[in-house]
This record gives structure tokens, sequence and C-alpha cells, in this order.
């Protein structure tokens, strides 16, 4: 490096990748994409935790001299944002870190992190970020529901998904549309209680049947946000171990820190009036959040729908290739008797989890609430020639407000539905309760789709053709 003088750092515009700009002979050069840290560019140690007092001292230092501090553990990789103050700058010196210290075994080169608004993630959604993955982003439609229509974004990499929801939905809007109703609203939560005996929690859930102990914690529930309306607790006793599934209207808000922050006020009021108890916790798998669970198929957890539709004859025969009849059997064969055999909970249907999975990430829902939200019980029928379908979904957990929902793109998706925030007409939950209904209508464009593919024995030859890269396919060393 000799003779050779440190102009500037920054980044490449096409990659993404930190550089250092050299001049010799006149002449520019850029260094290697992961740049070692040559000592000399750093000032003493004591000048940069002076810096690091001053408000905007961190603006007055270069990225190595802030990884400099890293190292020497004057700066905590997980706190980059908040002593940077520059949210970008903070992703981009946490990339070089990982990179820096993994030599070479990790590039972050294919992973985006420029024009994005970390505002939006700091604090909410993520943390130490070091850049974004980028989901293909479908649509379907128009979804006639409610004699409403509609375009659904999907975020998915399963090729044929959206290609098949969309089947589905044009055979609904052929036939006019389908309806799709929220019968119950309510999240969960279910904290464990621990006492002394079983005698104590016998007690405590005597005490919880009376109705003037049940506004005692109503109100101290509600006094923690303008939105949470404690509908019901519901317990159960193992041994001295008490289960409360508390259950609240949460607004437009899918609802679970909501409804964790009123079942703690909650618990600390009836800690005030039983005896007993040596210990709680505010989740005791009760709820139950993102397991499988019975309660949940059976009680309903968010928001439970149902939606149905009469499919003329002649468009199963022209859309669907297929005909009312093995339609039904099918679904008697597969979804009743097959998901029976095979002891499934919820799982009473081809694919609803497909759609949810693809709508929760476009618009910003917790994805790992598919696993609940997914549960779904699709009933074919026979009326005449034609075909009756309808899926119901007792445990969609859905918001408008707050999570993922606050991120640009996802927000953007939700305005597309018309259901981002809370409603300016309405009453707080209608936006929310809009989306449960076109999570569920959408599941059963899918589900009509994929059970007419498999009737009509076309799933593997469309597979093939949509959902197999023609880029990609390496052969195997043994091939
Ligand atoms: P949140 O963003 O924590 O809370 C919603 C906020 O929006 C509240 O401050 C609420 O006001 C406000 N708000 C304004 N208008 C509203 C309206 N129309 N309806 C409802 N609220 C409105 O959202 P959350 O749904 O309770 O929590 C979602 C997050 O929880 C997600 O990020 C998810 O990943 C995460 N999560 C948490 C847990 C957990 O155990 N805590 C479990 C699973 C997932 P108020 O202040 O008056 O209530």
């Amino acid at each position: 490096m000799e003779g050779i003088e440190v102009l500037i750092n920054g980044n490449d515009c096409n990659n993404n990748n930190t550089y250092s700009l050299f001049e010799q002979d006149g002449k520019h050069f850029k260094t290697k994409q992961i740049q070692t840290i040559d000592p000399s560019n750093i000032r003493e140690l004591n000048i940069l935790l002076d810096l690091l007092m001053l408000e905007d001292g961190c603006k007055q230092m270069s990225d190595e001299e802030i990884l400099h501090l890293v190292r020497q553990r004057h700066i905590a990789t997980y706190r980059l944002e908040a002593i940077l103050g520059d949210k970008q700058r903070a992703v981009s010196i946490r990339r070089q870190i990982i990179e820096q210290s993994m030599k070479s075994m990790i590039s972050l080169k294919n992973i985006p992190y420029t024009n994005y608004d970390y505002g939006r993630v700091y604090g909410a959604c993520c943390e130490n970020v070091v850049g974004y993955v980028p989901i293909p982003l479908g649509i379907v439609g128009p979804l006639r529901m409610n004699d409403q229509e509609y375009y659904v974004p999907m975020a998915t990499t399963e090729g044929c998904l959206v290609a098949s929801t969309n089947r589905g939905c044009r055979a609904i809007s052929l036939a006019g549309g389908l309806h799709s109703w929220v019968y119950q609203d309510g999240m969960t939560r279910g904290p464990v209680l621990h006492f002394v005996s079983a005698e104590y929690a016998v007690q405590a859930y005597q005490w919880l049947q009376d109705d003037y102990n049940f506004q005692l914690i109503k109100t101290e529930f509600e006094s923690t946000s303008r939105f949470a309306n404690l509908k019901s607790v519901h317990s159960r006793i193992a041994g001295r171990y008490l289960y409360i599934r508390f259950c609240s209207i949460t607004g437009d808000a899918m609802g679970m820190n909501m409804i964790s922050k009123g079942t703690e006020k909650a618990l600390a009021e009836m800690a005030k009036h039983v005896s007993g108890l040596e210990r709680y916790c505010l989740s005791g798998n009760f709820c139950t959040d993102k397991k499988p669970s019975a309660v949940n198929w059976i009680e309903g957890r968010g928001k439970s729908v149902v939606c149905e539709i009469t499919i003329p004859a002649h468009i199963v025969e022209t859309t669907f290739k297929t005909t009312t009849k093995n339609m039904v059997e099918l679904n008697r064969s597969k979804n009743m008797i097959g998901s029976s055999v095979s002891g499934s909970i919820g799982g009473n249907n081809a694919q609803a989890a497909n759609i949810v999975a693809a709508i929760y990430i476009a618009t910003g829902q917790d994805p790992a609430q598919t696993v609940c939200s997914s549960y779904c019980m699709t009933i074919m029928e026979s009326f005449g020639d034609d075909l009756y379908v309808s899926c119901t979904m007792p445990s969609i957990e859905v918001g408008t407000i707050g999570g993922g929902t606050d991120l640009e793109p996802q927000e953007a998706c939700l305005q597309m539905l018309g259901v981002k925030g809370s409603s300016k007409t309405n009453l707080p939950g209608s936006n929310s309760a809009e989306l449960a209904k076109i999570v569920c209508a959408t599941v059963l464009a899918g589900e009509l789709s994929l059970m007419a593919a498999l009737a009509s024995g076309h799933l593997v030859s469309s597979h093939m053709k949509h959902n197999r890269s023609k880029t990609n396919l390496t052969s195997c060393i043994n091939c």
C-alpha cells in the first residue's frame, strides 16, 4: 500500500458493498469489496471516545473508526442505530462487521439494504438488521366477496399458487361472488398461575366465577388500552396450576401486545384477592399462540370466519375441467376422511396455509400465526349438479394496525385491499374484520382450484410448468 493515499469510503451503487478509493499516480483504484482495516487510518482511541460523547460525534468518524470502537467493545452492535443516529449507516456497518468477522465465509452482497425505511423497523419489527429479503409479490382477483371486488396480494415463492388461486377467484366471480362473515371476535392470552396447593387453585378458580370479581379485573384490563374490551375469562385446573384464558376485542390490532398488557394488569389485581399464589407466568400456552391447539380450533381465536358459495355445474366443468360429483367425493376422501386418518387438528382442507401465509407475508401479519390462522374446514356438497362450498376458519389472527403492517410495502398491500389502519368511517375493528373475511374468501378460491386440479389429475403437469426453476437446475454429480 506504499505511496497510496486513502481518499474516501463509501458504498458501491451496484452491489451495495463497501469500498475505499485510492489514488496512485493520478489514477483512482477501488479496494477489495471487503475492506481490511488499515490501523493508520484510525485516530487514537481517546479521541474517538471523546467524539462518541458528542451528540453528532459519530458523524465525524469514518466507518473504520466506528468498526474499531465496536471491536474494542465501546459500541455494542445491537446499539449501532441508537448511537449513530443514522439507521442505514448502522445497517451498513453491521454488515461490514459480520462480513469481516466471518472472513470470506459470509457475503451479504446479494442481500439488499439500501432504499429501505429503517425508521419503521427500528424498535418495532426487527433487531440486528443487515438488510431485507425481497419476496415475489403476486396478485389474484378480482375476487368478488360480499358484492365488492378485491385484488388480493400474495407474497410467495411457490410457483402455481397465485395462478391456481386466481383460477378459483375467476370461478367465484363467474358464479356471482361469495359471502363471508366474521361470526366471533376475540384475541386470547392464557397465563398459568402456580398455587401452593390444588385447594388454593380451586379457590382462585371459584373467585373468578363471581361477576363482581370479573368486573374488577375487567376494569384493570381495559385501563391499558382504548380498544381492549375483555369479553370473558375461561379457566382450567391441572393440579395446583390454574390456567386462565383471557379473551378480548382488540379493535383493528391483531392484539397480542395489547392483550398481554391488559392480562398483566388484571393478574396483578387478582393477586391482591386470592391466597396461596406462589407465582404466575403471562403465557401458559392456554392462549394458544403459534402452536397447534385444539382449544383454538374449537373455541376460536382472533376472528372466526365462515364463507360460502354455490358454483353452477357448467362453471365447474369449464373452469375446473371436472364435475361436482368428483369434487364432492374427493373432498370427502381427502379433507374429511384423510385428515381424520392423519389425526389432523384444524386440517380439514387442501391448502389453506398456502394462501394464509402468502397474504400474511404481503400484508405484514405475524407469519408464525399461520399455524392456527390456517385452521380450516372445507365442506363441499352437491346441490343438484351444482357445487356448494364453504370454508370455516375459527382462528384467523390478523390486524391492520401495529406490527409489520406499518412497513411501507406491507402498508401498500393493505391499502390495495382498502383496510389499512383504522377505518375512517366505521367502528374500530371493521378493517381487521374485513381483512379476515378476505383471507377466508381467498382460501376458498385456493381450495376450489387445488381440489379441481387433483380431481382432474392436472396437479403434477401444472407444477412442472409453473413451479420448477428452469434457470437453476444443476445436475446431480451422479446423474
Ligand atoms: P400494537 O402495535 O402493539 O398495539 C396497537 C397500538 O395501536 C396500540 O397502541 C393501540 O392503542 C393503537 N391503535 C390505534 N388505533 C387502533 C385501532 N383502531 N385498533 C386497535 N389499536 C389501535 O399491536 P398488537 O396487535 O397489540 O401487537 C402486534 C405485535 O405483537 C406484532 O408485532 C406481533 O408480532 C407481536 N406479538 C406479540 C406477542 C406477545 O406475546 N406480546 C405475541 C405474538 C406476537 P392503545 O395504546 O390505546 O391500545
